[in-house]
């Protein structure tokens, strides 16, 4: 049963947008975060001292300038970011992220994530990410094109199906993933097309990319919440759920659990944050935003304010926008059972604290959010095969992947005693200790 009702549009209809969204901790040093949460992890399993100098650490910080013309004539130069962190599980992977505040620390952050996030559900890939400093809605779709292409053949060869492989993250999108395939298999062409559609994953179906893949991080969140509401007989049907970030992996999430009977009542956005208590239809509001670019004057919700949006009573929030949304401050005021972060980084240390404090469970970004890197793998096998799997087979093998991933860190916290974040990261570098313990330090 869908719980997309939206039929009686709430009392103080038209809408207005009025928030501007706030961080939940100013000072937040994204990058020094996750290096604490690998040291916690590392003290629990006693990782040997030269890995704990090793792994916090990026393998390449590559950083690039170059100029585009706009449509007004005018040149201007952009600066891109690949960083990639460790490679000894198989090639880097990582999304791309156009965004006007992305910086170094947030990409070694997210860079360093994906190593755990690959290492954890068992996909053989590095960890990388990268994109470019600006806002791609002020652009024109023709300015993004060659922005996208430019950045591409910036990289040059530090990308490639063996040794480099994005894929889409915030403000990118199948588009890009086509427009960045096409402009790497162009100047890469003597190894043949075939082979280098693998040089990006998240791609459109039509060139090279995976069924199952747009929806897929929303998807295994989805599985996530599903496999803790079953360890906790916790019935789903008839919850109330907030999203907060109403992209890709915030309006599948959203999707995905109306199927399941949770309703929406709360969503917010980069442009302000909706309330509807009789449960908003997720499908006509992920249409709106795709034609509209936000949730901005989406008729069938009121709007108020972020610090009302953490305040609704409801049973599960989904952050699926930015890192550093839930603080000290967001969580005592947050009043739902569950937190699933389907984005990278959300919920900051003190944040985290109070969560633990009041009893609210979290579920970490480097499990929940891999449903995303896991179909990306996918779709990287299906390019080297020239294969195409059903939806059916994407899924099926998705949701073991998710559910394996799940018990592997629900039986490390349990060994331990430690959190759920906490043991994704003991799992992560288990893993890639064995690894380094068999291959050595070359030379
Ligand atoms: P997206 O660009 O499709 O959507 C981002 C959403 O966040 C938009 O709705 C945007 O309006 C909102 N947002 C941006 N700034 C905000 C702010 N200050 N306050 C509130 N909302 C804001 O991006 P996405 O691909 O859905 O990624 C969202 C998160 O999920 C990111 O943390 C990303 O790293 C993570 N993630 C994405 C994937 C993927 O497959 N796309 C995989 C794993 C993790």
């Amino acid at each position: 049963m869908s719980y997309t009702t939206e039929d009686t549009p709430p009392p103080s209809a038209p809408p207005r947008i009025s928030a501007i969204p706030a961080l939940g901790e100013p000072e937040f040093r994204f990058f020094q975060v996750v290096q604490d949460y690998i040291k916690e992890a590392a003290d629990l399993i006693e990782l040997p001292a030269y890995l704990r100098r090793i792994l916090p650490e990026p393998k390449n910080e590559i950083v690039v300038h170059f100029p585009v013309r706009l449509d007004s004539g005018e040149v201007e130069v952009f600066k891109g970011y690949r960083i990639q962190h460790n490679n000894i599980l198989g090639p880097y992977k990582g999304g791309l992220r156009f965004h006007p505040h992305a910086g170094l620390d947030d990409f070694k952050a997210l860079a360093s994530l994906m190593t755990w996030k690959c290492s954890l559900i068992g996909v053989p890939f590095g960890g990388a990410k990268g994109g470019i400093k600006f806002d791609p809605q002020k652009y024109s779709r023709g300015e993004n094109e060659r922005i996208t292409r430019r950045f591409i053949h910036s990289l040059g060869n530090n990308i490639g199906p063996d040794s480099d492989i994005p894929a889409p993250d915030v403000g990118t999108g199948e588009q890009t993933m086509a427009w960045a395939m096409d402009t790497f298999v162009n100047t890469n062409s003597r190894d043949g097309n075939q082979v280098n559609r693998g040089v990006v994953t998240g791609k459109p179906v039509a060139v090279g990319g995976t069924l199952g893949r747009t929806k897929a991080t929303g998807q295994g969140v989805v599985h996530c919440i599903t496999d803790w509401a079953d360890r906790h007989a916790f019935d789903l049907e008839g919850k109330k759920l907030m999203v907060q970030g109403f992209g890709n992996v915030g309006s599948h999430t959203a999707v995905l659990l109306s199927h399941l009977g949770v309703s929406l009542v709360a969503v917010g956005d980069h442009t302000g944050y909706l309330y509807n208590p009789e449960g908003f239809n997720t499908y006509r509001l992920q249409d709106y935003v795709r034609k509209n670019g936000s949730i901005q004057g989406y008729p069938n919700g009121q709007a108020f304010s972020r610090a009302e949006f953490f305040g609704v009573q409801a049973d599960i929030f989904v952050p699926a926008a930015l890192e550093n949304q839930v603080g000290a401050e967001e969580a005592r005021a947050l009043q739902v059972r569950l937190v699933a972060e389907g984005a990278n980084g959300p919920t900051n240390p003190a944040g985290e604290a109070v969560l633990k404090e009041r009893g609210i469970a979290v579920l970490p970004d480097i499990l929940a959010n891999a449903g995303g890197v896991t179909v990306s793998y996918y779709e990287w096998v299906q390019n080297r095969r020239s294969e195409s799997w059903t939806i059916t087979d994407v899924d099926e093998r998705l949701e073991k992947a998710m559910r394996l991933g799940y018990q592997h860190m629900h039986d490390v916290a349990h060994r331990y005693g430690c959190s759920y974040r906490i043991a994704c990261y003991a799992v992560a570098l288990e893993r890639l200790r064995a690894v380094y313990e068999q291959r050595g330090i070359f030379p």
